[in-house]
C-alpha cells in the first residue's frame, strides 16, 4: 500500500521503518524545515527497547543505563525504591535514559534520505472507501490508500477527526533542563525522584556526563511566566537534601525549558476509515510515568502487527486501535494521577516490592506480553 504519514518525530519515524520493512511504500511531511536536534532526555523503558529491537533501532552507545529508581524526601530519606534492573532481566531489554535528538538519529539511520518531506504542514484531509487525500498549507495536496497521524500533541489530523478542544491542560507543569552538572549520580545507573511540599525533582544521568534534571510545580495556563524562573526555583526548592541544591546552583537559564502538561481521554476507536493516529496525537499524557514515547512506540508495532494480517485495511486500523486501548488508557489514566508527585510515607513505601515496576510494565505493553 501507499501510506501517507504526518509528522516525523518517534512515532512518525517508527511508523515508516515498520511498514518500510513489511514492503508498503511510505511517505513523511514534516512541517519543521529541517530534522530536529534539541529537546532534553527521555527514558526508554524495556518496553519501547523492546520495540526499538523489532525494527532494527540499538541504543548502543548513547545514553545511559537505568537500573534503579529511588523516590526520596526532600530531606534526604528514602520513601521506596524501583529495581528496574529486574526489569531488564525479565524482558531481556534495558531501561535507557536517552536524549531526544539520539532517539531519532538511530530510528532515522538507514532509512531513504527522501522518505522525510520537510516543510510540508498538514492542514487535514478527505477521504472516500478507497484513497485519502491530505491538504497542506501550501495547497498541495498527497494521495493515499492510508493515513497515519503522527503529529504530536497539537495534531491537525487529530483535530480534524475529534474537533477541537480535546487536549485540555493538566495540574503540574514542568521547569527541565539537561546539561553537564557533575553531581555523584551522573555517572551512575541510579534516577532520583524527590518529591515534598513544594513539588517534585527528578534526577537522571543521561550519558556524555549530562544530567536531565526537572521541577514540577503546580501550573495552570492561566499563571503569569515568571521573569527569573531560575531564581524562583532556586527559592522554592533550594533548601531541600543534596544533592537539589547542587544541581539548582549548576543550572543556568539558557538550560530551562517550561512545559505545561495535558491531557485527553483515550478513544476507544480514535481513528476512522483510513485514518488513524499514533503517539501524542491519539494520547497527549503528562510525562509523569516517562511512557508517552514508548507507548508510541507500542503504537507503531501494533500497527505493522495488524497491518501485516492483511484484509481490509480500514478494519486492521480499528484492530489496532482496539489492541492498544487497555494498554495505553491505563497509562494515560494513571500519567493523569500525577505518581511523580505522590508523597508516599517512608514506612509504606517500605512495603512496596522493588520488583513492583515490572508487573506494571508487562500492563503497559503489548509487545512485552505477546506471544513469541
Ligand atoms: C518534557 C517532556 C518529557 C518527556 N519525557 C518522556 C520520557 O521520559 N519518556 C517517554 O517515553 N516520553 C516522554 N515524553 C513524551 C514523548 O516526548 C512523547 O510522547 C513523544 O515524543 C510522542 O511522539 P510523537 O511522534 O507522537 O510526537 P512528537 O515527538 O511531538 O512528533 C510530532 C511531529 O509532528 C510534526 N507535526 C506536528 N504538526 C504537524 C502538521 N500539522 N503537519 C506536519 N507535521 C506536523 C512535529 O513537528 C513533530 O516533528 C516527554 C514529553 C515531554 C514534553
Amino acid at each position: 500500500m501507499e501510506i501517507l504519514v504526518i509528522g516525523s518525530g518517534v512515532g512518525g519515524l517508527a511508523v515508516a521503518r515498520t511498514l518500510l520493512a513489511a514492503g508498503h511504500r511510505v511517505r513523511v511531511f514534516e512541517q519543521a524545515p529541517e530534522r530536529r536536534t534539541g529537546g532534553k532526555a527521555l527514558l526508554v523503558w524495556s518496553n519501547g527497547n523492546a520495540v526499538l529491537d523489532d525494527l532494527g533501532v540499538s541504543l548502543d552507545g548513547v545514553g545511559a543505563r537505568i537500573d534503579r529508581i529511588d523516590a526520596m524526601t526532600s530531606g534526604g530519606r528514602l520513601r521506596t525504591g524501583m529495581d528496574i534492573g529486574h526489569a531488564a532481566r525479565r524482558f531481556g531489554f534495558p531501561t535507557t535514559a536517552v536524549p531526544r535528538r539520539h532517539l531519532l538519529e538511530r530510528l532515522a539511520d538507514g532509512l531513504p534520505g527522501d522518505l522525510v518531506q520537510h516543510g510540508m504542514t498538514c492542514d487535514g484531509f478527505t477521504q472516500d472507501r478507497d484513497r485519502v487525500t491530505v491538504t497542506f498549507t501550501d495547497g498541495s495536496t498527497a494521495t493515499g490508500d492510508l493515513l497515519v497521524g503522527a503529529d504530536g500533541h497539537h495534531s491537525a489530523v487529530r483535530r480534524r477527526l475529534w474537533g477541537e478542544g480535546t487536549v485540555r491542560p493538566a495540574t503540574y507543569g514542568t521547569w527541565q533542563g539537561l546539561s553537564p552538572i557533575g553531581i555523584e549520580i551522573t555517572d551512575t545507573g541510579r534516577h532520583l525522584m524527590i518529591t515534598g511540599r513544594e513539588g517534585a525533582c527528578g534526577l537522571m544521568p543521561a550519558g556524555d556526563g549530562l544530567l536531565q534534571w526537572w521541577f514540577d510545580v503546580r501550573w495552570s495556563p492561566a499563571d503569569p511566566r515568571s521573569a527569573a524562573p531560575l531564581e524562583e526555583l532556586r527559592r522554592r526548592f533550594g533548601r531541600w537534601a543534596s544533592p537539589v541544591p547542587e544541581v539548582l546552583e549548576a543550572a543556568t537559564e539558557d538550560d530551562l525549558e517550561f512545559f505545561g502538561h495535558h491531557w485527553n481521554r483515550v478513544r476507544r476507536v480514535w481513528g476512522e476509515g483510513r485514518v488513524t493516529l499514533v503517539g501524542d496525537a491519539a494520547h497527549t499524557m503528562p510525562p509523569t510515568l516517562g511512557q508517552g514515547a514508548n507507548q508510541t512506540l507500542e503504537d507503531a508495532w501494533v500497527l505493522g502487527r495488524e497491518l501485516a494480517r492483511g484484509g481490509d485495511p480500514a478494519a486492521r486500523l480499528r484492530a489496532y486501535e482496539q489492541a492498544r486501548y487497555p494498554h495505553i488508557s491505563l497509562v494515560s489514566r494513571l500519567a493523569r494521577r500525577n505518581p511523580a508527585n505522590w508523597r508516599i510515607p517512608p514506612f509504606l513505601g517500605r512495603l512496596i516490592p522493588d520488583t513492583s515496576q515490572t508487573g506494571m510494565l508487562a500492563r503497559f505493553s503489548n509487545r512485552l506480553t505477546a506471544p513469541a
